[in-house]
This record gives structure tokens, C-alpha cells and sequence, in this order.
């Protein structure tokens, strides 16, 4: 898919406030620093569509990005950073999990976890959570360039290995890197192909 335009719509922190669901809509979610902004100004070919975050956990808004006119964008805010207080993560956790179970026009939930690191308990919890309540979800890889090129996708396959604990049917996945332009390519055709269905 060609980005021909991705503009800033709105930030909320409403589920209700968001823009009609009259388009079909891609969130992206992940821990604090997983790498979502960069991934995100990747995507869309730009260097600051989405803020690239030099303070972890302080973005806690549901930003909406319009791309060609036809889809969203949708930026959550990183979960997991131990620096915001109990109440404030539950509250955005709340947040979250209001938007993803009423947005009827999620298409899918992009959940980013970092290529380099072994399955976080965070992560598998938050998978389950999406399985329970019946949320599409695929999984990408983040800074794949950070990889040794030895053993580097075995890490990705022991990681998928151990989801099968958990699921029958494994999500989808894609690897990516902001640097590199990894993953491109397969997100935006992953996205097309839904999209003219
Ligand atoms: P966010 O908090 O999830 O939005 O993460 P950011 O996009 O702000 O990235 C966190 C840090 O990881 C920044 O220092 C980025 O430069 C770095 N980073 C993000 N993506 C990549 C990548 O693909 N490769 C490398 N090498 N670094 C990355």
C-alpha cells in the first residue's frame, strides 16, 4: 500500500469521544518503549506523526491518525511502565480495555513486543485478556536490527513456541525494524488486503 497521506486526527480518553467508526480501524499497543512510535512514523513514512517518546508512560491518550482517507491509525498508550502510579494504570488499563471491546470497527490489534527479550508475563496476560474477550490480534517484533544475525529468529520462534501453551491457534506475526524499514511492506499489505475485503 502507498501512504499517500497520514494526518493527526484526535486524542481522547474516551472510548465514546472517538471519531464514528465509519472506517475500518488498526490499533497498536506494547510496553513503554517497545518501539510503537517509531514503528508507527515507519508505517507512515513520516519522522513525527507519532511522538517518539524520550518519557515512557506519559502518553496515555487514544490518538487517531487518518491514513488515505480510508483507515485508521490508533495509537494506545504503552502499558507497563513502573513509574506511573497503581490508580493511573488502572485507570488507563480500564481505558483500554473500554476501547477495545466497544470499537466495532477494530479490524485488528497490533501488539508490539520487543525481538530482543523472553516472553514478559505483562505481554502473555494481556494476550489471554484479548482472546478472552474475542479481540483480533496479531503480534510484530520489534527492533529486529538489534538482533545478532545468528539465533535471531530462533528467539522469535522459542517466543511463539511458548505461546502454545496458551493457544490453539497462534496469532499471526510480523518482524519489524524502525531503522531498517523491516516489516513494512507485510504490515501495510496485511492492512490492504483486510481493508478491500
Ligand atoms: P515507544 O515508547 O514504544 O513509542 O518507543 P519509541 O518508538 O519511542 O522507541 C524507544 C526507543 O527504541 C527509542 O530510543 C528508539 O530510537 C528505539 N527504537 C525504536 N524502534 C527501533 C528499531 O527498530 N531499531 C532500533 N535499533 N531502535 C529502535
Amino acid at each position: 500500500m502507498l501512504i499517500k497521506e497520514a494526518r493527526f486526527l484526535v486524542s481522547n480518553q474516551k472510548a465514546d469521544k472517538c471519531p464514528p467508526p465509519k472506517m475500518p480501524e488498526y490499533a497498536f499497543i506494547g510496553r513503554s518503549n517497545v518501539g510503537k512510535s517509531s514503528l508507527i512514523n515507519m508505517l507512515c513514512n513520516s519522522k513525527k506523526l507519532a511522538k517518539t517518546s524520550s518519557t515512557p508512560g506519559k502518553t496515555q491518550l487514544i490518538n487517531h491518525f487518518i491514513i488515505n482517507q480510508s483507515w485508521y491509525l490508533v495509537d494506545l498508550p504503552g502499558y507497563g511502565y513502573a513509574k506511573v502510579a497503581k490508580t493511573q494504570r488502572a485507570k488507563f488499563g480500564r481505558m483500554i480495555m473500554d476501547y477495545l471491546a466497544t470499537r466495532e470497527n477494530l479490524m485488528c490489534l497490533f501488539i508490539l513486543v520487543d525481538s530482543r527479550i523472553e516472553p514478559q508475563t505483562i505481554d502473555l496476560e494481556f494476550m489471554r485478556k484479548m482472546g478472552e474477550a474475542q479481540i483480533p490480534f496479531c503480534l510484530i517484533f520489534t527492533k529486529v536490527d538489534k538482533l545478532k544475525k545468528q539465533g535471531s529468529l530462533q528467539l522469535i520462534e522459542k517466543y511463539m513456541q511458548s505461546l502454545t501453551e496458551d493457544w490453539e491457534e497462534l496469532p499471526q506475526y510480523f518482524i519489524s525494524s524502525a531503522e531498517k524499514g523491516t516489516g513494512r511492506d507485510e504490515i501495510l499489505q496485511f492492512i490492504e488486503q483486510i481493508n478491500s475485503t
